[in-house]
């Protein structure tokens, strides 16, 4: 498929019909771009805002540091997704291992139990309004094959030498307790949080705008080539408002990265996800409202997400199917798209029914007018065949780095990727990010994704 820049007209999400009066929306949307920037971040989710706070914050002088955005702030798969911040405890072991071998698989998970503590202690020691909720998450199995694969998981992770002593297990009538879920064959739980993604990268680009830094929205980046000239800049940034001259470029555009790379369109990729939210029935409200998130499983990559908001919002995201009957062309329409102006229907009709499973309950009366399904929206996740980010400098484009490709799981990964990556621009080795060593950039990574795509 084609590289693409974002669909200028995005659907609006809960997040963003919800922060509308944000100051910074379509900062400088009419303005010409400066000539010169030092640092570049293109891209304004939270990989883009994290990377230039960090910057600012790691001693860059914030007028050095300009974020390019292709449409309003936060417009991408950060101000869409299903608000979970939410570690994978143990459930991508086997695939982790499979590609990039036990010792990283370990260091992938361990990754982001930390990752989920950076995110709590950002949001504390800056008190961000951002509806942040640490709670925890239950992965509900709804079949017995899954429940019996999830049981062989936890205990080659265990084997291996995996941490399992945060994670509490439910099975039988224990789990449909615990869960309310009357289908639940067995469960897990862990930490994890839930929070208003469009509210924290808010405050984020705030902070880095009342720092000096500046944000030009509605101002994509259309090419980049190579500055002639003795002034430092390396890269010439054109976009329809002006040529911008920059030292150092940071590409933060996730699914996107591929149209102004392209030794990497084909290798992050996008596949569309789409989300919705409902306005619960009394089952599901009041002291009866869910006190953990949930993620009602039927295979590894078959699930909804279930995030109850503090406001009572349901919030569901994935798009499960029951049976392989149900996946059919209609629900598959769509789904390798960079087109989030619109949804599929048949997912909206998979996730009506879920919801109506998870609420029913002879407690709820007739329903009121109101309550139910109330908003749907998608939004474009970037996959990467190896199902690791990119973090890094990007080889035989000096000055250019990238930070991209979070396989739908970026609020459980860029609070760690983003600080590595400024790590790295600001001179420290590898070893400093803490990062998992396969997350790292190289010509050697691409070769060895070309041989598991020949695979595949
Ligand atoms: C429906 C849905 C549900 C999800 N649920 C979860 C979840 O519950 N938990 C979780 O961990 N993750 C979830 N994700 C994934 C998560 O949202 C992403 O991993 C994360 O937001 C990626 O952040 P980002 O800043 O890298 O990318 P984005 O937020 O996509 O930001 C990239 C930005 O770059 C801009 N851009 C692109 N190209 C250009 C250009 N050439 N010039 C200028 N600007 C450009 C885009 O407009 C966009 O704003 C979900 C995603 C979706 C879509």
């Amino acid at each position: 498929m084609h590289p693409s820049l974002p669909a200028p007209a995005s659907n609006l999400s809960h997040w963003h019909r919800t922060t509308r009066s944000f100051p910074h929306l379509n900062a400088n949307r009419f303005a010409e771009v400066p000539a010169s920037t030092k640092y570049l971040v293109i891209g304004s989710g939270i990989t883009g805002a994290a990377t230039a706070w960090e910057l600012i914050n790691s001693g860059v002088a914030g007028e050095d540091v300009l974020i390019l955005e292709a449409r309003e702030a936060v417009s991408g798969a950060t101000g869409q997704n299903a608000g979970h911040v939410r570690p994978d405890a143990f459930r991508g072991f086997p695939r982790f291992s499979a590609i990039h071998g036990p010792e990283q698989a370990k260091l992938i998970l361990e990754n982001e139990k930390l990752h989920l503590q950076s995110v709590k202690d950002f949001v504390e020691t800056h008190n961000i309004k951002c509806d942040f909720n640490y709670t925890t998450t239950i992965e509900v199995c709804m079949t017995e094959e899954y429940a019996s694969h999830l049981a062989k998981v936890l205990s080659q992770y265990r084997k291996a030498g995996g941490d399992v002593s945060h994670i509490k297990f439910y099975q039988g009538d224990e789990a449909k307790a615990k869960t309310k879920v009357p289908a639940a064959i067995s469960a897990y739980e862990w930490p994890a949080a839930s929070n208003h993604p469009g509210k924290l990268t808010q405050w984020v680009l705030s902070d880095v705008i009342s720092k000096g830094g500046k944000l030009w929205t509605h101002c994509p980046a259309t090419k980049i080539s190579k500055h002639r000239g003795t002034d430092g800049a390396r890269w010439d940034i054109q976009t329809p408002r002006g040529i911008i001259a920059a030292e150092t470029i940071i590409h933060c555009t996730n699914a996107y990265a591929g149209y102004l790379l392209p030794e990497i369109s084909g290798v992050v990729t996008p596949r569309r996800a789409q989300a919705h939210a409902y306005v619960p029935p009394a089952s599901l409200s009041g002291e009866s409202a869910l006190k953990s998130t949930l993620s009602l499983r039927y295979g590894p990559t078959n699930f909804f997400s279930v995030n109850q908001l503090k406001d009572g919002t349901v919030i569901m995201g994935g798009q499960a199917v029951r049976s392989d009957a149900e996946r059919t062309p209609e629900y598959l329409e769509g789904r390798v798209s960079f087109d989030d102006t619109t949804h599929n229907p048949q997912i909206t009709k998979n996730s009506i029914e879920e919801f109506s499973r998870l609420s029913s309950s002879p407690s709820n009366g007739p329903a009121r007018p109101g309550e139910g399904f109330s908003h749907v929206w998608t939004g474009i996740v970037g996959e990467t065949p190896d199902a690791v980010p990119f973090v890094g400098p990007l080889p035989g484009l000096d000055g250019q780095w990238i930070c991209a490709g979070y396989n739908g799981h970026g609020m459980a990964r860029i609070f760690q990727c983003a600080p590595g990556l400024v790590k790295l621009i600001t001179g420290s080795s590898w070893a400093a990010t803490g990062l998992p060593a396969c997350f790292q950039f190289s010509k050697e990574r691409l070769d060895r994704i070309s041989r598991l795509k020949a695979k595949v």
